[in-house]
Parts: structure tokens; sequence; C-alpha cells
């Protein structure tokens, strides 16, 4: 049994205690949070700072591990995506010992559980060695061709039958974005998810031209579709937001994660919250830096009561894997977010949308939730560019 202490433990789901002591076994699972002066000085590990819940980090393509530092940062969505798909291919060692590194940095980062995203089944061995919790979400495209929807299904369909994780880890078939996935193809992958109590996770509204293709059809969208010679002919634009074509063929029953949404405006996010009952949303700030300079607009969710989480998307789009270093970037550039909502969208929320609340995401007794200490921090006990993260179990 271990009697661990710091200046405040945030449990998430309570109020701050101030002295606070959280007791765990030797599993790591909570058996009570109390206050110092119930316990003996020598029975407790004392830090400076705080304690909290293990990071959850909804959003990674642990895969596109070995591309990091490959991509040039601030040329915009389309140029990101076409420089990923020529350079993504590699050494199968290089591409392995990528995952294997970025996977121990998520875990000294105080990161317990991921959603990833595979396209490919690279990351299927380092997952079954069980280090952290993986919701594993298998990526569907064919770039909005109906008539290739039933072979690329097929193609997906045989990377999601290879995983087969330990219990305690989830796997689903999810949509790539609302540009590249076909009205069929929606068909096929909500068809296989309807057996589970899976969460469906999809790029959102990540670029401007995402917009305007659904829209009227313009915009760099249709150029990079004749680069890569791939018709739009049969694509007919519904003149909406690009989120309204993903709502109208994804299953509104299903808990649904919608990742980026960096042009999402507030109409966008009241229409996909009334379309459902669990939509949750990711943002990934660094990545969005990183491809395009640009951060969504956090009032517009919070104003929206929207269950927000955080996401490092994958080390092709960002400089490190940790959902501190996303917390600083939300507090640097929108610092009216308070502290405690950074922490709930780090932690809490994020279980909630991978389905991982019944063990993580707050200090609760019966969780095996992790710990992790935050020091370092500003003048106000919060986050500051200095605070740093060390992971306690
Ligand atoms: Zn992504």
């Amino acid at each position: 049994m271990r009697k661990i202490s710091a200046d405040f433990v945030y449990t998430i789901d309570e109020n701050p205690i101030e002295n606070g002591v959280v007791i765990v076994n030797n599993s790591g699972k909570v058996l009570g949070v109390d206050i110092r002066s119930n316990h003996q000085k020598s029975e407790l590990e004392i830090y400076e700072g705080i304690i909290i819940p293990g990071f959850v980090n909804t959003h990674c393509h642990l895969e596109l591990s070995h591309m990091k530092g490959k991509v040039d940062t601030g040329t915009g969505l389309i140029p990101f995506i076409t420089e990923v798909v020529q350079q993504r291919s590699s050494d199968e060692q290089v591409i392995h010992e990528a995952i294997v590194v970025a996977e121990r940095e998520m875990l000294d980062a105080g990161i317990v559980a991921v959603g990833d995203i595979s396209n490919v089944i690279d990351t299927f061995a380092v997952k079954a060695e069980n280090k952290l919790r993986y919701s594993t979400f298998i990526e569907f495209f064919d770039f909005l061709q109906n008539t290739n929807a039933q072979s690329e299904f097929k193609k997906y369909k045989e990377v999601y039958e290879k995983l087969n994780l330990p219990s305690g880890h989830k796997k689903s078939c999810v949509p790539h974005a609302p540009y590249s996935v076909s009205a069929n193809l929606f068909e096929l992958i909500n068809e296989v998810n309807l057996e589970f109590n899976s969460t469906i996770s999809i790029h959102n509204q990540e670029t401007v031209p995402e917009n305007q293709l659904f829209l009227d059809k313009s915009g760099d969208f249709i150029d990079f579709y004749s680069r890569f010679g791939i018709s739009l002919n049969d694509f007919e634009p519904n003149k909406k937001p690009s989120i309204h074509y993903a709502l109208q063929h994804m299953n509104p029953r299903l808990k649904t994660l919608f990742v980026h949404n960096t042009i999402s405006t507030s109409e966008d996010i009241q229409v996909a919250q009334t379309w459902g009952s669990d939509v949750f949303w990711a943002t990934c700030p660094n990545a969005n830096l990183y491809i395009e300079n640009n951060l969504p607009d956090y009032k517009a969710f919070i104003d929206n009561d929207a269950q927000m989480t955080i996401g490092t998307d994958s080390l092709t789009s960002n400089w490190q894997l940790s959902i501190l270093e996303e917390m600083k970037t939300i507090a640097k550039y929108q610092s009216y977010v308070p502290f405690q909502t950074l922490l709930q969208w780090a932690t809490l929320n994020g279980a909630r949308a991978l389905g991982f609340d019944d063990e993580l995401g707050s200090i609760t007794i019966g969780k095996t939730c992790g710990l992790n200490l935050l020091y370092n921090l500003n003048h106000k006990g919060e986050l500051g560019p200095a605070t740093q993260v060390k992971r306690l179990i």
C-alpha cells in the first residue's frame, strides 16, 4: 500500500483537496482519498505540486511515429496529407522502433490510455504488450468513391480482424473524415459497429477547404483529388458545412468523437449535439499549430457545454506526445479556459469518450486510474509554462 500526498489532490469528480492523500494498493487501485492530518507523516510520500489522475490521449496515430520531423510545419492540411501519403512507407524495423519509442514517451508523460487510429497492423504487437490501454480506431476511406466502397471496406476490415488484444482494450471501425468517405462506405462501417458499444471517431473540420467542398464543391480539395487522379464527377455537395454530411451518415446512437474541429462554429457544435446524445470533441492544439497554424475557438465549445477531450495526434504533426504540452498550448493562447476545465478535458472526459471511465479518468475509490504529479506550477498553483509532469503510478 502507498499513501501519496501533495499540496493539492485534484480527484476531478470532486473539489480539489488541500494536503490531500491518495491511498492505493500495490496494483495502483485507489482505496481511499483523505487529508494529511489523518495519517502519520512517516507513512506518507509527500510531493510539492498537485496530484491528478493519469492523462487520456483521445487522438493519436502511433503508426506514423517514424515520420517525426519529416513533414514541414505551417503548410496547411492538404499539402500535409499529400506528404504523409507519399512518405509513410519505410523499413519495417524503423517503423517498429519508432512506435516503441513513442509509446514510451506517452508512458513517461503520464498517459494511461490512448484513442489510436490504425490504417495498418504496425502497432498491434506493441499494443499487445498491454502497457497502455488502447481504443483502436481502424480507419476506413475510399475518397468519396461509392463504387470502391466494397473493396476498400474489405481491405480495412481485414486489418480490424487482425487486432485481438486482451480484455480492457477496445476496437471499432471508423470513417476517416467527411471528405474521404462515401455514403456506401459509411453504411458498411455502420453495420460492423452495430453489435458493439463502440466509440466512433472521425476527423472533422480541420481546414477551410473541407467546408468549401461540401458548401459548393470548390476549394483546394478539388485540385487534391485531381492530382491523385480521383474523379469527383459523382459527388454532389449538400451545401452545408462538412459535419452535416458526417451526421447524415453516422449512427447517432453510438458514442461519437469529432477530432480537430479547428473551424467548427457554434452552429456546427449545436447541430452535432442535437443529433446525438453522446457526442465528444477531441482537440489537438499542437497538431493544429503544426499543420495549419490555427486553433479551434474553445469559447464556442465551452458555451455549448461540449464534452471536450485532448489528443496529441501523431509525431508526424507534433513535436511530442504529451497531454500536458497540449494543455500548456491551450492555456497560452486561450488563457480564459479555466485550469480545472482543462484538467477535466485531459482526464475524465477522455476516459468517458473512449469508454474507459469504469477504471480511468478520476481519482475515485475502486478505479486504477494512474497518478500523475504536476509540479513547477505558477504562482496561483495552476498550470504555467514551466510545469512538468512526473508519473507516480
Ligand atoms: Zn488524426
